[in-house]
């Protein structure tokens, strides 16, 4: 909800709220000629809803008034999350310091005793609408460094080529993920997934393909992988996906999903079409030797070393992979 006030009268809408239509009709007559638009009501529940219709910029508060009084409005206002900073100025017959403290306690922002002087009210309007201008100010700075800092945030945890997460964040993910399944026993496995004999298109038809190349591997990752799953680019022509409440056997599924997809993809550069395959390590945990979220890497990362010894193009599971050489 968005309420700008300008510094002075203009567009500025102030509610005034009084169970006295005559108090009503002199304090709209004066502050319409000042160019402000006024807004009224004639009791506390009206002056709710025309809050609710459209938050005005200020509102000069009677605080005695049948049923809901003064003091009850201002802080159901106040207690509103949804509401903008809505200066309220009540106007008050009682200026006693117990009514004056009860008043700014109830979340009102300035008072005025009866019977005012017109001059002294206006320049209180307008001292508090200075403060609303510079408040809503502020509010839609903070919006906008809300905004600025999510676009960071997803920037820094982003692989600018694939979009998917970096590197960094994909460790990050993994050791949370690793930490949970510890703590619940839900099994997790690790896919590590690298294109065969990549550099050898970089070699023939540039860098430029490559990319190409390595962004829709990344869109094929993703589109085989369920909203939970975690897919990375892991290095320049390596994925990896974290798969959590998964065993070994279902990563492999997965892998050879990915797999078979590469396999049967048209890469398309403009004219230049080029096949692809890739090799892929699964592992999962608890199982033995992956009982840290880096030796579940390692794991994933040694029958990959097997796939692509094994003449590439195929998926290796941890546990069926001969320990890698040192
Ligand atoms: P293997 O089947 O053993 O995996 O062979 P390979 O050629 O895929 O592996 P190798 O590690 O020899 O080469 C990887 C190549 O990936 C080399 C590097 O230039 C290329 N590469 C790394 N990052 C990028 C990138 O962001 N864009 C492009 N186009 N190429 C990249
Ligand atoms: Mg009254
Ligand atoms: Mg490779």
């Amino acid at each position: 909800m968005t309420s700008t006030a300008a510094p002075d009268g203009g567009s500025t809408r102030i509610l005034v709220v009084d169970d006295v239509p005559d108090n009503v009709d002199i304090l709209e007559a004066r502050l319409s000629s000042r160019g402000y638009q006024v807004v009224t009501a004639t009791n506390g529940e009206e002056a709710l809803e025309r809050v609710g219709e459209e938050p005005p910029h200020l509102i000069l508060l009677d605080v005695m008034m049948p049923g809901l009084d003064g003091h009850q409005v201002a802080r159901r206002i106040k207690d509103d999350a949804k509401l903008p900073f809505i200066p309220i100025i009540l106007v008050t017959a009682l200026s006693e310091a117990d009514d004056v403290v009860q008043g700014l306690e109830s979340g009102a922002d300035d008072y005025i005793s009866k019977p005012y002087n017109f001059r002294e009210l206006e320049a209180r309007v307008r001292a508090m609408l200075r403060i609303k201008f510079l408040q809503d100010e502020l509010d839609q700075k903070n919006r906008e460094l809300e905004l600025v800092n999510k676009r960071l945030k997803k920037l820094s945890i982003t692989d600018g080529l694939t979009e998917l997460f970096n590197h960094r964040h994909v460790h990050q993910l993994l050791h949370d993920e690793f930490e949970r399944s510890a703590r619940t026993g839900e099994s997790i496995a690790v896919v590590m997934m690298d294109l065969d004999r990549f550099k050898s298109v970089n070699d023939t038809y540039g860098h430029p393909t490559g990319d190409v190349i390595l962004y829709e591997t990344a869109k094929i990752i993703t589109e085989t992988a369920r909203e939970i799953d975690m897919p990375g680019r892991y290095g320049g022509e390596e994925f990896i996906a974290i798969l959590p409440d998964t065993g070994e056997e279902a990563g492999e599924h997965f892998a050879e999903r990915v797999r078979a997809a590469v396999e049967g993809h048209v890469f398309r550069d403009g004219a230049t079409e080029v096949r692809m395959t890739v090799s892929c390590g699964v592992a999962a945990f608890p199982a033995p030797g992956t009982d840290t979220p880096e030796a579940l890497l390692k794991a994933a990362d040694s029958a990959l070393y097997q796939a692509k010894h094994g003449g590439r193009n195929r998926v290796v599971r941890a546990s069926q992979a001969e320990p890698a050489p040192e």
